[in-house]
This record gives C-alpha cells, structure tokens and sequence, in this order.
C-alpha cells in the first residue's frame, strides 16, 4: 500500500507531540525533525522538504498554537495544510475547449510510465461528454500502436493510425483532418517514449506541438520511480512544456515522493492519478484528500 511507511513515521512523530500536554518551541522543533526524516525517506525532494518543514515550523511555534487548547492538533492541521497547499490547494480541472472545437490533448512521457494505458484511461473519462479519438503517433513500437488499438476497442472510442512509415508530425496533422471530417471534439495524441530522455524524443514532441495547436500537453510518469520522477516532469517541462502531470501507479507502494514534490519542483499540477491497470483506474486528484491520506 502506497505511503504506508511514510504515514506510520508521521504518526509517531505526533504521538509523541499528543502525549503531552503543554508543549514547547522545542518540542515542535523535535517532532518537525522526524517529520523531516520520514519526508526525506520517502523520496520527497530535498529543497520542498526544507521549504515545508520551515513553513510548517514558522505558523507551528506561534503563540496561538503553543497556548492554544489542543496544540498537538493544531500542528497536525499545519501540517496537512500546508502539505495540500505544497500538492496545489486546489483541484485543477482538465479543461476543455467548447464542443464545437477540437481539443488537442498530447500524452507524453518515458516508455513505461503508463503513457498508452493513461491515454486510453482518459479517453473513456472524456467519452461521456466529449467523442475523443486516440491517436497513434508512436512510430518506433507497433505493439503500442496494438496496445493502443485494442484499448480503444475495449472504451468504445475511435482509434486513429498510420503505421509506423509516417512522421508523427505528418500523423498528428492527419488526424486533425479525420476529426474534423468524423465530428471528434477531442484528440488525445499518443507519442513515442524512450528509456530515457533524449534530445531526439523532447524534438518530436516540440515538432508536433509546432504542426498542431495542442491544448493540453499532459506527462504520465510512474509514481513508483519517486524523485526520477520529478526529475523527468522537470526536464520535460523544460524542453517541452507540459501543462499537467498524471500520476501513474499510484496504486503501488509509492514511497510519496513524487506526489508530494512535482508540483513545487515543477509548478505544474497534478490532474490525475492512475490507481491500476483497469482503464477504469483513473482517478482525479485531490490535494486535500491526499494530504489527508498521507496523514492517515
Ligand atoms: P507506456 O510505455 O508509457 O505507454 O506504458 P504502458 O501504458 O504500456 O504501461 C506500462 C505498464 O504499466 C503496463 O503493464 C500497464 O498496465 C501498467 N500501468 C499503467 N498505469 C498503471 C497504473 O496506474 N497502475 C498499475 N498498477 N499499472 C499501470
């Protein structure tokens, strides 16, 4: 289960703070500190930890919450405050051009994060309001392009290829084209991933991104690589631009990390996370409910 180390450390951190009753500058100081060390543990970037436990620190050893009735509860609802607020407060809601437009939606990331399945996923949250049509601009690996054909078959959403002897900036403008032609208000472009980052992979996505207005460019990273994770969101952010994250395999057991240090490394939210293999698995994000959660 995800987090699961993380939360029982923050839990002992703040059994010691409940087992006192008044409590001290210096009491706060030694329970933020284990807070530091489980947050540290579980892969959260260093500088966000830094950041978060001065913030928490500053609005914890306040007169207020020192006099205050409950202090030990007041600082473990600093605590998750200021955890959502590091997550982005507030829901981000994909949000999509009128229906008399086309959306663009361009999915991108490293091979295996998720990316093909994301896409699919996405496409069947969409399908009740929206007619997506998923697009195969992987060009290196037909068996994504299967992949992908298979599951739009299986959401009962339009599927869009033109093998792997095209460019995908030729494929991307081509199925603009069927959109038009077939009355699809959304495009979800499916693109090519590698191992790891490479000059050549952040080109093709900036290509495609000169060829068609893309509305949306969306990263899926995998959860479970922690830090590499937001290395990954940093640097796509810098040579392509993204506008949001999904979060996949989230039903791992992710260490928190990457949950709890893309948005303030990258200032990019988070919109969803991938919560399975299922195409169901798809699952907005909420700051708030998973600061909750992180707290247990
Ligand atoms: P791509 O190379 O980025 O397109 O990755 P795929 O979509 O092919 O996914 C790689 C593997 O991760 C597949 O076995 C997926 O079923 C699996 N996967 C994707 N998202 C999730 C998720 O949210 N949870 C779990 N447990 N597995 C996932």
């Amino acid at each position: 289960m995800a987090f699961e180390s993380l939360t029982d450390k923050l839990q002992d951190a703040f059994k010691g703070l409940r087992s006192k009753g008044t409590l001290t500058e210096d009491d706060v100081k030694a329970a933020l500190k284990e807070v530091k060390m489980a947050l540290l543990e579980a892969d959260v970037n260093f500088k966000v930890v830094k950041q978060f436990v001065s913030s928490v620190q500053e609005r914890a050893v306040g007169e207020e919450v020192l006099n205050g009735l409950n202090p030990a509860q007041m600082v473990v609802k600093i605590v998750n405050e200021e955890m959502t607020k590091l997550m982005g407060s507030e829901t981000t809601e994909l949000m999509l051009q009128d229906s008399k437009y086309i959306t663009v939606i361009m999915m991108c990331g490293l091979q295996g994060a998720g990316k093909t399945t994301t896409a699919a996923k996405l496409a069947g949250k969409l399908k009740g309001k929206r007619k997506p049509l998923l697009v195969a601009c992987d060009i290196y690996r037909p068996a994504a392009i299967d992949q992908l054909e298979v599951n739009a078959k299986k959401q009962e959403v339009d599927f869009f290829s033109m093998g792997t002897d095209v460019s995908s900036v030729k494929i991307a403008k081509s199925a603009m084209d069927y959109a038009k032609e077939h009355g699809h208000n959304v495009v979800i472009l499916d693109t090519a991933g590698r191992l790891q980052i490479d000059e050549a992979m952040m080109k093709e996505l900036r290509d495609i991104k000169d060829a068609v207005t893309v509305h949306h460019t969306l990263l899926v990273v995998d959860a479970m690589t922690g830090q590499e994770a937001v290395n990954v969101a940093e640097q796509f952010n810098e040579k392509v631009g993204i506008n949001g994250i999904i979060l996949s395999k989230m039903d791992g057991d992710s260490r928190g990390g990457a949950a709890l240090s893309t948005k303030a490394v990258t200032g990019k939210p988070i919109l969803f996370v991938g919560m399975g293999e299922k195409l169901s698995d798809l699952e907005q994000f909420y700051p708030d409910r998973m600061a909750s959660r992180i707290l247990g």
